[in-house]
């Protein structure tokens, strides 16, 4: 199982500035998932070449366009430009009907070709072949957005998308192999609706995964990431990483990954993690 980090950035102003790239990231366990396709994603895919027509299943997780931007476009390629019924969107419901100011973001037009349209709601899951997608709850401004718990042949992949930190938000992140964190902000400098990393400090300590990755980054963190991603490791003692634009992280056996990062079709570094 591959996960491949198309985008690391989160926020308004790295969005707006592209101080870091906005894609999302995708799981590619057999089949091919992409979350949370923000503005760039198309980009990016070019870039790590991967065709965005191989894409099995798109997830957006709330109704924010640093989440959503670049989905219709991709929801173009999965059905072959529209030509093909196939493969399944599942969005939570700012993002397919919208309520009260906030969206819909995906037109009926764009819904009308696919295999299977998933509403999103903690508690609900669905199938992706081989992979087991299940909807967590949040507390964000969007009251509709979640987290995802992937459960596939490698273990548990959970992602907590933008939430605040609140008690027993980590439940729901038990018995996951990785945690992947949207961290908009360092230290205690906590905003409301976003994780900082003292946040991210209890949830680790809490859930208690094998490794932890942090990502979607505000300005503040851009320069910080890899200093916080220590201090996390150093103060929970689970092995935790910064996430980069174009980074893989390739899973194998018993507490192995391979973090590598790529770009141009050539992989320019590559690590092995043991956890
Ligand atoms: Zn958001």
């Amino acid at each position: 199982m591959e996960i491949v980090f198309l985008g690391t950035g989160g926020g308004r102003w790295v969005t707006i500035t592209q101080r870091l790239k906005t894609g999302g990231f995708r799981i590619h366990a057999g089949r091919k998932i992409h979350i949370d396709p923000g503005p760039g994603a198309l980009v990016s895919m070019k870039e790590a070449r991967i065709s965005p027509v191989d894409t099995d299943a798109l997830i957006v997780t709330h109704c924010h366009p640093d989440h959503y931007n670049d989905a219709e476009i991709l929801l173009e390629a999965m059905t072959q430009g529209m030509t093909k019924v196939k493969g399944v969107l599942a969005a939570s419901e700012t993002v397919l009907f919208g309520r009260d100011e906030v969206g819909p973001a995906i037109s009926r037009y764009h819904r009308s070709k696919l295999a299977a349209v998933e509403t999103l709601t903690p508690g609900k899951g669905f199938q992706v072949d081989e992979v087991q997608v299940a909807a967590i709850p949040t507390r964000h401004s969007d009251p509709t957005a979640v987290g995802l718990r992937f459960s596939t042949g490698e273990g548990v992949i959970t992602y907590t998308s933008d939430t605040e930190y609140y008690e027993g938000l980590s439940d729901h992140y038990k018995g996951s192999r990785a945690i992947i964190f949207n961290v908009i902000r360092p230290a205690g400098e906590r905003i409301p609706w976003h994780l900082c990393v003292d946040d991210v400090i209890k949830l680790v300590r809490e859930a208690g995964p094998e490794l932890a990755v942090l990502n979607h980054f505000g300005m503040k963190m851009v320069e910080r990431r890899k200093a916080e991603a220590l201090r996390v490791e150093l103060e929970t003692g689970v092995k935790t990483i910064a996430a980069m634009d174009g980074m893989v992280l390739t899973f194998a056996g018993g507490g192995v990954a391979y973090e590598s990062i790529r770009g141009g079709g050539k992989t320019f570094k590559q690590a092995q993690l043991n956890f």
